[in-house]
């Protein structure tokens, strides 16, 4: 089983919208895919048409009231599951906050259903608190969404120290697996300086990128991934691609042992190449 965070404290990236059809296609790849909605503003939750107001969620799961298989839902996709999410998460957040190796409670639920799954992808709110310690602690991996848009730099310098953090103090196999870029537009200069100017400080950005597409932002409110919604859209086919990379990069991973590149940013650096967008 491989954890997957997708992780970035600034919202409206594209986290929610990568987890839930990086999901779906890794599903249609053929493996058995478990989403995590570890956000209180539970979008993935209701994006793919789910209300579990009388179901278990991933709140009583944290609390220990429950075993996580009880929360379990499947998804109209076969081979996709979700742990759906409310909005009570965010009491999760405040009642772990006294509780004992509370950044490891997210890690242990996940460890009773360690067998079943072959991909646990959690989406993290917009915030580098509790709950996301919790999914960085709990992952192997970190997906990081990145907008093609000015300031797209703008706090990766934070993220990736506290990810260096938690790799000293929580879990020292956490990697960048990579950056993903989403909502590319080729008609602006912006984007593809975004693209170069990410690139460079991360070796390990996914090749695939995903394009600003309406399709994409119209499929939640249909509660459809967007393989359901509109299969041949530039959309789908991204994602359809994302997940071709991911999965080669894991076997590649496999194969050498090696670690992921450490990325080079830093918060000055960030601050100094920001500043080339200054100006558009
Ligand atoms: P996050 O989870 O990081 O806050 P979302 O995935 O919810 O970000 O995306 C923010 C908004 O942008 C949503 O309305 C979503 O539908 C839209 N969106 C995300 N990715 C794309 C895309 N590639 N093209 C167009 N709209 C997108
Ligand atoms: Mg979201």
């Amino acid at each position: 089983m491989t954890v997957i965070a997708i992780a970035n404290q600034k919202g409206g990236v594209g986290k929610t919208t990568t987890a839930m059809n990086l999901g779906a296609a890794l599903a249609r790849a053929g493996h058995r895919t478990l989403l995590v909605d570890a956000d209180p503003q539970s979008n993935a939750t209701s994006g793919l048409g789910l209300t579990p107001e009388h179901g278990f969620t991933l709140y009583d799961a944290l609390a220990e009231k429950i075993s996580l298989n009880t929360c379990v839902l499947p998804v109209r996709q076969s081979n996709l599951f979700i742990v759906p999410a409310t909005p009570d998460l965010g009491g999760a957040e405040v009642e772990l906050a006294s509780a004992m190796a509370r950044e490891k409670r997210l890690e242990r639920t996940l460890a009773q259903i360690r067998n079943d799954y072959e991909y646990v992808l959690i989406d993290c709110s917009p915030s580098l608190g509790l709950l996301t310690l919790n999914a960085l602690t709990a992952s192997d991996a970190v997906l990081i969404p990145v907008q093609c848009e000015y300031l797209a730099l703008e706090g990766l310098g934070h993220l990736v120290q506290t990810i260096d953090r938690v790799r000293t103090n929580l879990n020292e196999n956490l990697n960048i697996l990579g950056v993903l870029l989403t909502m590319y537009d080729p008609r602006t200069n912006l984007s593809q300086g975004v693209v170069d100017q990410v690139r460079n400080h991360f070796p390990q950005t996914f090749s695939t990128i995903v394009p600003r597409s309406v399709r994409l932002s119209e499929s939640p409110s249909f509660g459809q991934t967007i393989f359901e919604y509109a299969e041949t859209s530039s959309g789908a086919k991204a994602y359809s691609l994302l997940a071709d990379e991911l999965i080669e990069r894991q076997s590649e991973d496999r194969k050498t042992c090696s670690k992921t590149i450490n990325p080079t940013i830093t918060n000055r650096t960030t601050t100094s190449e920001l500043a080339i967008f200054g100006g558009n």
